[in-house]
C-alpha cells in the first residue's frame, strides 16, 4: 500500500482537500486524519505543527517522523488570493511557502546523512561490511543537502537509491505539488501556480492544480449539477485536480510497488535488514 502524506503551512487548505479526497464531508478529517482514496492508496494529513515552521521554530520530530513513513508527499500551496484566509506569513508568496518546508526537509535529511555517515566511517574502520553503494551515495547527497538542495536533485544510480532508502530521506520521496487556485483560475492557472510549475521542473517534482474551495463544493452536488458547475468553471470532472492527483498517486503506487518486487540483493548494511529492496 502506498501511504502518501498532505503538508504544507497552515491555511492553505490542506484540511479541505483531504475531506473533498474522502468524500466524506467535514467530520472525518478532525478525528480521523487518514483515508484510503483507493485500494491500495491511502492518505494522511500530517498534524498541523507547522504554524511555528513559519517562525523559524523548525517542524516537531514527530511531524518528521509520520512524514518519513510515507511512501510520496502532497505538498499542498497556496496559489489563491483571500483576504478573509490569514496568510501566516501575511501575504500569497508559493516559493517562499515552499522553501519554508523544504528547508525544514532538508536540514532533518542532512542530520540523518551525517549521522549515517560517521556510523559508516566508524564501520569502515572495523572492517564490517558497508554496502559501498551506500558510501558512494551518502558522498553524493551530504554536499547537495548542505547546499539546500533536495536529495531528489541528486543523481543516484538506482542501486545507490536502493542502498539509502532504509534512512527514510524526506527530500528523496517523490513530491506533487498541489497548487490551491480560486475556483476562477482552475481552468487556466495563475502567475503564482506558474513560479510552482518552473520550482517543480527544475526540483524533479509534479504539479497539480486543484482548486480544495470547489472540491469542498463538489462534494454536496448530485452528477448533474456537478457537470454544470464544472462546465461553468470551463473544466470536466476528468480535469479536475483531485482526479489528476489520483491518478498521479496511483500511478506511483504501481511504480512503488514494481520496485518492492526488484529481486532482493544480499550484503546491504542495515543492521535490522529492514526496509530493504
Ligand atoms: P489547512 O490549515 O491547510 O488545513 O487549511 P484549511 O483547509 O483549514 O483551509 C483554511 C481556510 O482557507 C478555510 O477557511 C478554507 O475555507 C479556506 N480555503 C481553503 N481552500 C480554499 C480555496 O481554494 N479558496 C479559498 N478562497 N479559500 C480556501
Amino acid at each position: 500500500k502506498l501511504n502518501s502524506a498532505i503538508v504544507g503551512l497552515p491555511n492553505v487548505g490542506k484540511s479541505t482537500l483531504f475531506n473533498a479526497l474522502v468524500e466524506n464531508a467535514t467530520a472525518q478529517a478532525a478525528n480521523f486524519p487518514f483515508c484510503t482514496i483507493e485500494p491500495n492508496v491511502g492518505i494522511a494529513v500530517v498534524p498541523d505543527t507547522l504554524a511555528g515552521a513559519a517562525d523559524g521554530e523548525g517542524l516537531g520530530n514527530k511531524f518528521l517522523a509520520n512524514i518519513r513513513e510515507c511512501d510520496a508527499i502532497v505538498h499542498v500551496v497556496r496559489c489563491f488570493e483571500d483576504d478573509d484566509v490569514i496568510h501566516v506569513s501575511g501575504s500569497v508568496d508559493p516559493l517562499r511557502d515552499i522553501e519554508v518546508i523544504n528547508l525544514e526537509l532538508t536540514l532533518a535529511d542532512m542530520a540523518q546523512v551525517e549521522k549515517r555517515v560517521t556510523r559508516a566511517k566508524v564501520k569502515r574502520s572495523g572492517k564490517s561490511d558497508v554496502d559501498p553503494n551506500e558510501i558512494t551515495a551518502l558522498e553524493k547527497l551530504l554536499p547537495a543537502l548542505n547546499d539546500g538542495r533536495s536529495a531528489r536533485s541528486v543523481d543516484l544510480s538506482e542501486d545507490e537509491v536502493a542502498a539509502v532508502k532504509h534512512l527514510g530521506l524526506l527530500t528523496l520521496k517523490p513530491v506533487i505539488y498541489a497548487a490551491n487556485v480560486a475556483d476562477s483560475d482552475l481552468a487556466d492557472g495563475n502567475s503564482f501556480v506558474e513560479q510552482v510549475q518552473k520550482h517543480a521542473e527544475d526540483s524533479r517534482a509534479k504539479v497539480v492544480i486543484v482548486s480544495a474551495q470547489v472540491e469542498s463544493e463538489l462534494v454536496s452536488l448530485d452528477a448533474g449539477e456537478r457537470i454544470e458547475f464544472l462546465e461553468s468553471l470551463g473544466v470536466t470532472e476528468e480535469g479536475t485536480g483531485l482526479r489528476a492527483l489520483r491518478r498521479l498517486l496511483v500511478t506511483m503506487f504501481c511504480v512503488n510497488w514494481a520496485v518492492k518486487r526488484l529481486p532482493r540483493r544480499k550484503g546491504f548494511s542495515d543492521p535490522k535488514g529492514r526496509n530493504m529492496l
